[in-house]
């Protein structure tokens, strides 16, 4: 590999340059989401990230097994282990099956991650068709002795593990902290100690979702499911594991417990979590009613809206702030989002057309050189972008007659530019927005002849000659036809 990436460990807490265990292979997970509504920019950041993890190291040559699941059980409504199941709440409530809910959200999952450039992964399990694996973990799980049956349910004994391993060594946090934060909730009797959590609940008479097994018919808790896909599809051990921030804990912190104290090891080498997005500098929140859906960013229509977004425009929003930094959604910042992507696409037309010279005024490969370096740091899109306007104003430059450029710099130039704007950050222009603008240009021209016909009718040839030449100015040429009026373009 020609370039080495230095990406930064949640785990060590520090850089380290990337070394995959059996090169040029990288197995990737990466936490989905729990599909029982539509997708909001909480999704769209983590989507967005390792999106760009997975093109950049594509590019790189290597080859990637992305995992991307999608949780349609044992996640509840507390993220632990209390309160109903969060897609069996939502099928109670719509009236629906909960395969019919999961299937619903995950299309229309699939088709916002489509309009936002996100690349499929290359396997998308889904946790109700991998309840064999998780209660095969279970069992090891209970083998090694750190779990422990009540009642049909089985918890993972924190405390025992704690005394072994470290429970917190990736999220920094000490089991008496946890212990402080754990409040004693009702139906909890069952625990030896209150940071336990299950790994198998015995399904109450009234739960839908649920799987015979050993202990009860149940179904398995929400951490299981990635430490037993992962393994399934990576290896007992793999390179990436990634997800929201605020997934460290209890999620991945009880991932590497499980998955430690099934196989006697840590399955992942690597982890990398995405920071968090506010919205008007709030954090997003159902009682804030800043809950803004991809669907209505897409729209408009949210009263905290001023307009529609589109698609690659939130993308480019997300990827002009680092994955670790804190990402605060506003309409003016969006707005400005908004005009920035338009230069970058602009100056990608205005590349294809540029005039040669035999001399080259500016130089190509310090400048090639320095978006890599930005990509290699731990994928900082801000600065790589930073790099790609330094190349909107050579591009300019060059056009207007300021700069010039030979063959071979120009050759550099563009396949730089364009694999950095569309390959690796995933850019392109709006399918939508140019079939708007065709709308647009149409309805115009017909009200423009409608205005010269009735010129005509009322013999104001005057009018009618103004309004074809000042399109003639325009390369808009105007046939008069037995019909009326047609135009074209003089291309
Ligand atoms: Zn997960």
């Amino acid at each position: 590999m020609e370039h080495k990436i230095q990406l930064y460990n949640t785990l060590s807490r520090r850089k380290e340059i990337f070394e995959p265990l059996n090169p040029p292979h990288v197995g990737l997970y990466v936490c989905g989401p729990t599909v029982y509504g539509d997708a909001h920019l909480g999704h769209a950041r983590p989507a967005i990230t390792f999106d760009l993890v997975f093109r950049y190291m594509k590019y790189l040559g290597y080859k990637v097994r992305y995992v991307r699941n999608i949780t349609d059980v044992g996640h509840l409504e507390n993220d632990s282990d209390q309160g109903e199941d969060k897609v069996a709440k939502k099928a109670r409530l719509e009236q629906l099956e909960p395969m019919e809910v999961v299937q619903y959200y995950t299309l229309r999952y699939h088709k916002n991650m489509e309009q936002l450039n996100v690349l499929p992964p290359s396997i998308e399990p889904h946790a109700s068709g991998h309840i064999i694996e998780q209660i095969e973990l279970v069992k090891r799980i209970l083998e090694s002795g750190f779990a422990y049956e009540v009642n049909g349910s089985v918890y993972f004994d924190v405390v025992k593990y704690d005394a072994e391993y470290n429970y917190g060594k990736l999220s920094g946090r000490s089991i008496e902290e946890t212990l402080e934060n754990t409040r004693e909730l009702a139906g909890q009797e069952e625990k030896r100690n209150s940071v336990d959590f299950a790994i198998w609940k015995k399904a109450s008479p009234e739960h839908i979702m649920r799987w015979p097994s050993p202990w009860s018919d149940g179904f398995p808790g929400w951490h299981v499911e990635c430490s037993a896909m992962g393994c399934k599809y990576l290896g007992d051990t793999f390179d990436i594991h990634g997800g929201g921030m605020d997934l460290i804990f209890p999620h991945h912190e009880s991932e590497i417990a499980q998955s430690v104290a099934a196989n006697g090891q840590d399955h992942v080498r690597y982890w990398m979590h995405n920071n968090m997005i506010t919205i008007d500098g709030q954090k997003m929140g159902k009682s804030l009613n800043n809950f803004i859906t991809l669907n209505q960013f897409f729209s408009g229509e949210h009263e905290l809206l001023d307009q529609p977004y589109d698609p690659i425009t939130i993308r480019f929003f997300i990827l002009q702030a680092h994955y670790r930094s804190t990402l605060d959604f506003s309409n003016e910042a969006l707005k400005a989002a908004e005009k920035g992507l338009k230069r970058l696409l602009k100056a990608a037309d205005t590349l294809k057309t540029i005039k040669l010279s035999k001399s080259s005024t500016i130089e190509i490969k310090t400048w090639r050189n320095l978006c890599y370096q930005a990509m290699n740091d731990d994928f900082n899109s801000p600065i790589a972008i930073a790099h790609l306007f330094d190349a909107v104003r050579m591009i300019n430059s060059i056009n207007d007659g300021k700069e010039t450029i030979n063959a071979d710099d120009l050759a550099l130039l563009q396949t730089t530019y364009f694999d950095f704007v569309f390959t690796i950050l995933g850019l392109k222009t709006d399918d939508k927005s140019q079939t708007d603008d065709h709308h647009l240009v149409e309805g115009l021209m017909q009200t423009i002849l409608d205005i010269r016909k009735e010129a005509k009718l009322k013999k104001d040839w005057a009018t009618a000659d103004k309004i074809r030449d000042d399109l003639g100015k325009l390369n808009i040429e105007v046939k008069d036809t037995k019909e009326g009026a047609s135009w074209s373009k003089i291309e």
